[in-house]
């Protein structure tokens, strides 16, 4: 057993010995032909995952950082934030900070985005730029990107789309080209199951044509110079090659699980969760038709005592979530992404059972 007890908070998530083993794997040089194929390799699969064509770019850091650079490379008139909860919040206040002309449609935590709420603020023309986080970690809400796809393409097809999708990518089916993303972006601590510290995203033409016209986005989160290095399969900088070779390692764990074998078995922990809740007599958190495949927030109407659960927890080995800010204690949260199986999720929940009258 682990030193430290295993997660079972929304992020940083699980990450098995097995996986963290391949993480020490000695370097290599950055500027080198094994570099490129490991790269090259890494970006055929992520397309697969992603459903998508579009430039996919690694990046060294976490993925708030690629809040700023969707923002940097798409903005000229203005954006639109959607904002139900707490990340979402988060990526409008990088729009204030950087003095972009912004606006928002603003949610009660546990709501999902509507379309015709875009529709009605788009059809002003004051926007360029649509912002939205598909999965709100903070609340286990999952939007539906379908009909906002549908909105887009069919009235705003010269409105840059950008989604976050921090909590879904990797565990629940996005398929990036048919719905018209022009860029989603994630970090590795979640769905996909690694450390923190590392991002990914997937970029349109149509976002690469825009950023090549505005002027002033710096360097570090330029995606021209993004796109210079990769169109040689190699990073900007010198990237965290021990986050490569894990994700290499992951990649091949996804394709030998299968993709939609990974999509239902994120479904089916979803559900498995969501009926040990009713049937303890819990709420859901968010609302019906948008509850998360990656992570359940239950609303704690059994007024169960949150700290002494999780007090008792820690010392059976499992570190649970106690509800993002506000919420902790009347709301938590219950993780079941990437590494996490329907075996691991059922220990879990026996466990959480087990001190639940304690
Ligand atoms: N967006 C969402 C939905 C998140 O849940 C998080 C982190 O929990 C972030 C963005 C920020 O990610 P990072 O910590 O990699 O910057």
């Amino acid at each position: 057993m682990s030193i430290y007890p295993k997660l079972f908070i929304p992020g940083p998530t699980h990450v098995p010995d097995n996986i963290m083993k391949i993480l020490s794997t000695p370097q290599i040089g950055h500027r080198t032909e094994e570099i490129s194929e490991l790269i090259e390799s890494i970006i055929i699969d992520i397309k697969d995952v992603l459903y998508t064509t579009n430039n996919i770019y690694l990046v060294s850091h976490a993925a708030t950082g690629l809040w700023e650079m969707g923002l940097k490379n798409s903005v000229q008139k203005g954006v639109l934030h959607c904002v139900n909860g707490a990340f979402s919040s988060k990526w409008m206040k990088v729009s204030e900070s950087c003095g972009y002309n912004y606006n928002v449609i603003d949610y009660d935590w546990g709501k999902g985005i509507k379309a015709d709420d875009i529709d009605k603020m788009l059809s002003t023309g004051k926007y360029d730029v649509l912002a939205m986080v598909h999965n709100e970690t903070s609340t286990g809400v999952m939007s539906n990107l379908k009909e906002i796809s549908d909105l887009m393409h069919s009235k705003y097809p010269d409105v840059l789309w950008l989604v976050d999708a921090v909590s879904s990518m990797a565990g629940i089916k996005i398929e990036v080209d048919k719905l018209g993303i022009d860029f989603i972006l994630s970090s590795t601590q979640k769905a996909w199951g690694l450390p923190a510290g590392f991002s990914i995203c997937a970029v349109s033409s149509k976002m690469l044509n825009r950023s090549k016209i505005i002027k002033n986005k710096g360097y570090f989160l330029d995606l021209e110079i993004y796109e210079k290095y990769f169109s040689k399969f190699q990073t900007p900088s010198t990237p965290s090659i021990p986050h490569l070779f894990a994700l290499r390692e992951i990649l091949n764990i996804i394709k030998k699980e299968g993709l939609d074998n990974r999509w239902k078995r994120h479904r089916d922990m979803r559900n498995h969760v969501r009926d040990w809740a009713i049937n303890k007599g819990q709420n859901l958190f968010s609302e019906e038709g948008c509850q998360s495949h990656t992570i359940t927030c239950i609303e704690n109407i059994q007024n169960w005592d949150i700290s002494k659960i999780y007090n008792q927890l820690l010392e059976k080995g499992y570190r649970m979530d106690r509800g993002y800010g506000n919420l902790k204690g009347k709301a938590f949260r219950i993780p079941h992404m990437g590494n996490i199986y329907m075996s691991d999720l059922q220990d879990y929940l026996n466990q959480l059972e087990g001190v639940i009258n304690v």
